[in-house]
């Protein structure tokens, strides 16, 4: 505390170089007129963030510097701004990490995640690694007294997966691969199960083996290790040739890309994470076997809330995902263990 301006936690970003972030402290900031000022207690790191704080992240505009980092996050309204209405302090909240301009043609065509003038916590402005967060009101959702704050670190995430599942429209009955069974993957094996989908094949390496074990317990029909047999001739042998309906790629490696159409049966469904710059494909197996191949980024409003839906019915949750949890203080190790690359999800706690 220096006078009446109060001090915070937060993980900085304060240069263009690899490595060039640290644990600061600084001011908490003060909320706006339409702004909640929220004290985080559970925030999730995703790639996205680690990607930012090693200078590797490629936006559609330069990060601004200084930076707090992080975006998946939730907690409770300490401070409200005096054109706020529906919230109040106390009150347990979740939040978008996408803003629209709310002016241009893609925003009033209903895609906001579209919008070239985004506002994106911790890529375009302030993120979660911290103790407190400001946000507009508009991007900020009650969270139901039965949902915990950890349940809610992820709901970003699993909101991304909903989004998937639109695309996907799995019918019950339908067979799903997940290749990659990191969070995505594992918030995916949830939602699909949920949906009817009767069997899903889970692909991972050996690195996986924790992430294995979660699938197992979350209902994974099979598991297949890649580091010691071939995926596609596993899945076809489970398909007796013909493939799958339903194909998630979550895996960040380009040699996956391929796999997803390979394993897609015919008129199958693919829906796509990994944020590498190129693979190469075979345009024929796509037109010939009637593939759709969807990608997408960030989320809309109902991703989230349906997201906040699934978690209130139990039906996905990060619970189960979450293999690691530690305080703002421990990020150097927090961050050391993620890019390891064989946790679920790995969340910081206030
Ligand atoms: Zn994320
Ligand atoms: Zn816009």
């Amino acid at each position: 505390m220096k006078g009446d301006v109060k001090d915070m936690k937060a993980l900085v970003k304060y240069g263009e170089a690899e490595g060039a972030y640290e644990l600061r402290e600084i001011e908490v900031p003060k909320p706006r007129e339409s702004e909640v000022l929220i004290q985080i207690k559970a925030t999730a790191i995703c790639g996205t963030d680690i990607q930012l704080l090693s200078g590797k992240y490629i936006g559609r505009k330069p990060v601004p510097i200084p930076i707090v980092s992080g975006h998946e996050g939730t907690g409770i309204i300490t401070d409200i701004g005096k054109d706020v209405k529906g919230f109040k302090v106390g009150d347990r909240v979740v939040f978008e990490p996408l803003k629209g301009c709310g002016h241009c043609l893609d925003c009033k065509l209903g895609n906001k995640n579209m919008c070239y003038n985004w506002e994106h916590l911790g890529i375009t402005c302030d993120g979660t690694f911290a103790e407190y967060i400001v946000v507009s009101q508009d991007v900020v959702h009650l969270l139901p007294e039965n949902v915990s704050f950890q349940n809610a670190s992820c709901l970003e995430p699993i909101g991304l997966t909903v989004r998937s599942l639109e695309h996907l429209n799995p019918v019950l009955g339908e067979r799903a691969v997940i290749i990659g069974p990191g969070k995505i993957g594992l918030f995916h094996l949830q939602a699909l199960k949920a949906s009817g989908v009767t069997e899903i094949f889970v692909i991972g390496l050996d690195r996986d083996k924790k992430r294995f074990e979660i699938a197992e317990k979350l209902g994974a029909s099979v598991i297949i290790n890649g580091s010691k047999e071939d995926p596609i001739k596993r899945v076809m042998d489970l398909t007796k040739g013909r493939g799958v309906d339903l194909v998630v790629e979550t895996a960040h490696s380009p040699k996956c890309f391929s796999m997803a159409i390979d394993l897609a049966g015919p008129k199958a469904r693919i829906s796509t994470f990994g944020l590498y710059p190129e693979a190469t494909i075979a345009p024929l197996s796509i037109i010939r076997k009637g593939l759709t191949i969807c990608g997408d980024v960030a989320l809309l409003t109902r991703h989230f809330l349906r997201a906040i839906r699934w978690v209130e019915i139990n039906k996905v949750l990060a619970e189960p995902v979450i293999t690691k949890s530690f305080s703002l203080a421990q990020s150097e190790e927090a961050i050391r263990v993620f890019k390891e690359g064989s946790e679920g999800a790995i969340i910081f706690e206030n």
